[in-house]
């Protein structure tokens, strides 16, 4: 059964934000995180009878395709966040180094 992409993204926040509060900045790491992530498992039940998923805690009703297109969008919002913070790094880190040269 496929878990609830919602609820999975849903749970994803709340355990990062737990990571945050409990771990130190130095002593945090994507994988340790990934690995929390992995363990979120929110499976939805099938209805044979529509061949719709159904999700009993927040009560997301989909078909398989509905349910990977959303997972697809929430991975796809999470990525672009990263990048633009990879991006602001990369610039700040850069507008530091023009700042030493001067
Ligand atoms: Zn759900």
């Amino acid at each position: 059964m496929p878990n609830c992409p919602e609820c999975t993204a849903r749970e994803r926040k709340k355990i990062q934000a737990k990571y945050e509060a409990e771990t130190a900045e130095e002593n945090r790491g994507r994988d340790d995180l990934f690995k929390l992530f992995d363990e979120v498992e929110i499976p939805m039940k099938l209805d044979s009878a529509t061949k719709h998923f159904i999700c009993k805690r927040c009560g997301l009703y989909a078909t398989r395709e509905q349910v990977s297109d959303i997972k697809y969008r929430l991975n796809q919002k999470e990525k672009t966040r990263e990048d633009k913070q990879d991006d602001y790094l990369e610039w700040w880190q850069k507008s530091k180094k023009d700042k030493e040269l001067i």
